[in-house]
C-alpha cells in the first residue's frame, strides 16, 4: 500500500544517532540544545523548545499562555483534535470558529463574532501547510486582549510574505511525527515572540523546575536546591531524537522542493474536471505542501477512498470536524456549527504526498482518479 505520507531517513540520519548512541548523553545533554538553536535559526526566533510531542507543544503552548479555567480558545474544527484537545484539559472553553472555504483555514470573520471577553487564545492552524491569515487574526485577537497560536504541525519550512513559520504569531507549535515535513519520530517544538512566555513554556516541559539563582524562594538552601513554583510535565525530547532532527533539517529544502513538485504534478494532472476541488494557495503564501487535500462534489468521497484503497493507495480524510468527537459531542458541542468545514470534511481525501514519491507513483494515483470520474 502506497501510504499518503512517510518519512525520508537516509544512511546519515542512521549514523547520527548511532553516535549519541555511544556519546555520554542520551537526554538533556548537547543534542537538544545544538538542534534548539538549529531549529532558531530556521525560524528566525529564540529561544526554542524542544518538546516530546506536537501534541506536547500544544499543551506547553496553552499551559505557558496561562490558559486555564474561566478562559475561551477559540479555534478551527479541521484540525487534530490535539489543537482543541489540550486547551479543554487545561479547563478552558473551546469555541469553534469556521473556516475560509479556499484553505481550510480559519475565517477571521468568524473569529471575529467569537470573540468575548473571556477570550485568552485565538488558536489557528496552518491546514495542510498553508499558513493561516496572520496579520488579520492577530489583529483581531490582540484587540480582544488574546494571544494567537499558531499550530504549525503541517507548516515547518513554509513562509508568509517572505517572513518563516515560527516568526508569525504570538507563539507557534510544531510536529516532528513521521508523517510530517521533518522526524524525530515523536517530538514537537514551541517558539514564541514573548520571554514570559517561552519561560514559563521551559520550565513547564520540566516538571516546573527552577534553578536559576536569582529566582529561588529559599537561595541558601544549598547548591543542591531546585525549586518548583508552578506545576508541570516531563515533556523533554531526548538527545537521541533531537540529533534525528538536526540531521535532517539540511535537507528540509530539498523536502519542500520535492513537496512542491509533487503538489504541482497533481494540479496539472486534474486540472480542469468540474468534479474535482484542488489545493488553492493565497497571494504572499509560500506553503510547505504536508498534504495534498482533493475535494471532490456530489457525495463520492467515500467511494473514490475506497477506489484508491482497492488499488493499494493509502488515501487519508484530514480531519472530521473536531467538535464531532464523541468527548466533545458529550460535552453538548453538535454537529453543523460549522457548515463550510463541515462541507470540506464531507468532500476531502488527502492523496499521497512525501518527498520519496516517485513521479510514476503520483501519475498512477491521477489516472486512477481521472479514471472514476470518467475524464
Ligand atoms: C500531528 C498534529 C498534531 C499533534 O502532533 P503529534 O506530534 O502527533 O502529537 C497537532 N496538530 C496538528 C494539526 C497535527 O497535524
Amino acid at each position: 500500500m502506497l501510504p499518503y505520507g512517510r518519512q525520508s531517513i537516509d544512511e546519515s540520519d542512521i549514523e547520527a544517532v548511532a553516535a549519541v548512541m555511544r556519546s555520554d548523553w542520551l537526554t538533556t545533554g548537547p543534542a537538544v540544545t545544538a538542534f534548539e538553536g538549529d531549529l532558531a535559526r530556521i525560524f528566525g526566533v529564540s529561544p526554542v523548545v524542544s518538546v516530546s510531542s506536537g501534541t506536547a507543544a500544544l499543551h506547553v503552548a496553552y499551559a505557558a499562555m496561562g490558559v486555564g479555567a474561566g478562559d475561551e480558545v477559540i479555534t478551527t474544527p479541521l484540525t487534530f483534535i490535539a489543537t482543541a484537545s489540550c486547551a479543554s484539559l487545561l479547563g478552558a472553553t473551546v469555541v469553534f470558529a469556521d473556516i475560509s472555504e479556499d484553505t481550510g483555514n480559519l475565517d477571521p470573520n468568524a473569529v471575529s463574532a467569537a470573540m468575548t471577553n473571556r477570550t485568552k487564545v485565538v488558536a489557528g492552524v496552518d491546514y495542510a501547510g498553508h499558513p493561516i491569515d496572520v496579520t488579520a487574526l492577530a489583529e483581531i485577537a490582540h484587540a480582544g486582549g488574546a494571544l494567537l497560536l499558531e499550530d504549525a504541525a503541517h507548516s515547518i519550512g513554509g513562509s508568509l510574505d517572505g517572513q518563516p513559520v515560527g516568526s508569525l504569531a504570538d507563539v507557534t507549535t510544531f510536529s516532528f511525527f513521521p508523517t510530517k515535513n521533518l522526524t524525530t519520530a515523536e517530538g514537537g517544538a514551541v517558539v514564541s515572540l514573548h520571554d514570559d512566555v517561552i519561560d514559563r513554556a521551559v520550565r513547564f516541559r520540566s516538571i516546573g523546575l527552577v534553578r536559576d539563582p536569582a529566582m529561588l524562594r529559599s537561595p541558601d538552601e544549598g547548591p543542591w536546591h531546585q525549586e518548583v513554583h508552578a506545576f508541570g510535565l516531563n515533556y523533554r525530547l531526548p538527545d537521541l531524537l533531537c540529533v534525528l532532527g538536526s540531521s535532517q533539517l539540511p535537507r528540509l529544502p530539498a523536502f519542500k522542493a520535492r513537496r512542491d513538485a509533487i503538489t504541482a504534478r497533481y494540479n496539472a494532472g486534474l486540472a480542469g474536471i468540474d468534479e474535482l476541488r484542488l489545493p488553492s494557495c493565497r497571494e504572499g503564501a509560500d506553503p510547505m505542501w504536508h498534504l495534498y487535500p482533493l475535494r471532490i462534489r456530489d457525495g463520492r468521497r467515500r467511494a473514490l477512498f475506497e477506489h484508491l484503497r482497492a488499488n493499494d493507495i493509502g488515501a487519508q480524510v484530514n480531519y472530521l470536524p473536531v467538535y464531532r468527537h464523541p468527548v466533545y459531542a458529550d460535552l453538548g458541542y453538535r454537529p453543523g456549527m460549522c457548515p463550510v468545514a463541515e462541507e470540506y470534511y464531507a468532500q476531502e481525501i488527502s492523496l499521497p504526498l512525501f518527498p520519496t514519491l516517485t513521479d510514476v507513483d503520483v501519475d498512477r494515483v491521477i489516472a486512477l482518479i481521472r479514471g472514476f470520474v470518467g475524464a
